[in-house]
């Protein structure tokens, strides 16, 4: 079965006044957004700006927000969206500059987790019943040899709990959601105390952990369960237990 959809999208250059243009298209009813948003482009117009890549939620960079909410349009199913014909509206994340259509600047996601030092990849991870695998040690078949690998991170810098967060409207400075997430990542996996005091001083600045509202829009909003609000609330919790560690060493 095919679904007919007419998508309302954002439309931006540089100079010029910003517009929505409208698009009918037709798709296969387990399309996703991302589909219709590739029938605008290959059907109706080439000068249509968004990014895509993976077209399975693995690399975060296709992030739009659809009818005014934060998602990754490679699996938002089209028929999600079905509302008695109305146009499914198709914008472009908010708290980033944009560049062009759905395409937005995301250099400052990037220097913010580059700040934290975030690796994204674990060598280790907690296996289901809470004990530490070294992943590293996993035996291939008898046959094979033995074959390191590594799991990603959850975070794929898709910059959503950027675009959902309240305080990042208000503040380009803050430090965001998914930096602060990354410094609490990078806190739990430390062993080395001077590293972990870095990681703690970066996250306890005004434009750090204080400076969020608890709105939790971030966690709301994140395709991949990372969290960002709880791993803020932990990043207080562990902070406020050092300076009261530090007040009664006096
Ligand atoms: S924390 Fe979630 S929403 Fe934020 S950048 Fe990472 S995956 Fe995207």
């Amino acid at each position: 079965m095919a679904l007919n959809v007419t998508l309302k999208i954002f439309r931006y250059r540089p100079n010029q006044p910003a517009r929505c243009d409208t698009f009918d298209v037709t798709v296969p009813d387990a399309a996703n957004v991302l589909d219709a948003i590739e029938q605008a482009w290959d059907k109706h117009d080439r000068d249509l700006m968004f990014r895509h890549a993976c077209h399975h939620a693995s690399c975060g960079t296709c992030a739009v927000r659809i009818n005014g909410r934060e998602k990754l349009p490679c699996i938002a199913p089209v028929r999600d969206y079905l509302d008695g014909g109305k146009p499914i509206t198709i914008e472009p994340l908010r708290n980033f500059p944009i560049v062009g259509d759905l395409v937005v600047d995301v250099t400052g996601l990037f220097q913010r987790q580059e700040a934290t030092g975030f690796v994204i990849t674990r060598p280790t991870e907690d296996s289901l019943d809470g004990k530490r695998v070294d992943h590293t040690q996993c035996l291939a078949p008898a046959s094979a040899a033995i074959v390191p690998f590594n799991r990603f991170e959850n975070c794929v810098e898709c910059g959503i709990c950027l675009s959902a967060c309240p305080t990042m409207a208000a503040d380009d400075k803050f430090f965001g959601p998914a930096g602060l997430a990354a410094i609490q990542r990078e806190v739990d996996k430390t062993d080395d105390p001077n590293a972990r005091a870095r990681l703690l001083d970066l996250a306890d600045d005004e434009q750090g952990v204080w400076r969020c509202h608890s709105a939790w829009e971030c966690t709301e909003a994140c395709p991949q369960n990372v969290n960002p609000a709880e791993a803020i609330m932990d990043l207080r919790k562990q902070i406020t237990a050092r300076r009261f560690k530090k007040l009664f060493a006096r």
